[in-house]
């Protein structure tokens, strides 16, 4: 078995893109996984394909409830999580000037990829504290520390989300407690159809920027994070893409 057996993690948003290729990782590695996200049945799909070292768990990170009841609705024997990938995240009505979106769209970036990333943390971190003893992986961005043009919100929220590794990490560091953060550049996924409603909008906009991560790529270096030993964390992996070299 790999080198995370025995070890159980929950990744938020693996319903999709770098989570579910996340969770994918995970299990080749040899841990047990709690797939969540909103969309149950791809849950139910990505499951039934891992095996029985996979479980699907509905969540939905800004509903207070359903993240308050996430460890009751685990099975016994999944509740003591080693490993919390915090992945799930949104751009929705992203990529406009500022004076062209609305607050309804901020909030919804907002709520998601940082309340909700916090509430999940919340209720995690409980049973990390009480056993001395945990993993959290935060999918940050490369707009977290970077501006660019037409990102507002989301670069808030990624910026939100950096700061907030950033000070877990020094909080718990004399713990046995780790905290990393993963900053991906462009990643070939459904999130930019997702931020427009449109699928061939999203296709078109990864063409034309030309070179894009895979979700797999991100996946890796999530797995480079937990990999180390018990006195080393990486505290943060920028990830961006590279042209490949011309064929000879
Ligand atoms: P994706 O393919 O659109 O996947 C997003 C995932 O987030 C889905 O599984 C979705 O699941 C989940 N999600 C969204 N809202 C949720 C909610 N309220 N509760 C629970 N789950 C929710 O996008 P992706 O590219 O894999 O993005 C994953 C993370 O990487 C995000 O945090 C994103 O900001 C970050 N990132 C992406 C890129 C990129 O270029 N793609 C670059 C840098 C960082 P359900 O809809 O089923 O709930």
């Amino acid at each position: 078995m790999g080198y995370l057996s025995g070890k159980v993690a929950l990744v938020t948003g693996a319903s999709a893109g770098i989570g579910e290729k996340t969770a994918r990782a995970l299990i080749d590695a040899g841990a047990r996984v709690v797939c969540s996200a909103r969309r149950v049945g791809r849950l139910e799909s990505l499951t039934a394909e891992l095996g029985e070292r996979a479980i699907a768990l509905e969540l939905d990170v800004v509903n207070a409830q359903s993240v308050d009841t996430l460890m009751d609705r685990l099975p016994g024997g999944w509740r003591d999580l080693d490993i919390l990938v915090n992945n799930a995240g949104h751009d929705i009505g992203g990529r406009r000037q500022f004076h062209e979106g609305t607050a309804e769209e901020w909030s919804a970036t907002i709520e998601t990829n940082v309340i909700g990333l916090m509430r999940v943390t919340r209720v995690v971190l409980d049973g990390m504290v009480r056993r001395d003893s945990g993993h959290i992986v935060n999918i940050g961005s490369v707009a977290g520390i970077q501006a660019y043009t037409a990102c507002a919100a989301y670069a808030a929220s990624k910026h939100a989300v950096h700061g907030l590794s950033e000070t877990l990490r020094i909080d718990y560091a004399k713990t046995g407690i780790k905290v990393s953060e993963v900053l991906p550049g462009m990643v070939r996924t459904e999130f930019a159809a997702i931020r427009f409603g449109d699928e061939d909008r999203g296709d078109q906009y990864y063409a034309d920027f030309g070179v894009c991560l895979e979700p797999e790529d991100i996946a890796r270096s999530v797995l480079f994070a937990l990999d180390q030993p018990p006195d080393v964390v990486i505290a943060q992996v920028v990830v961006v893409p590279t042209r490949k070299p011309p064929a000879s």
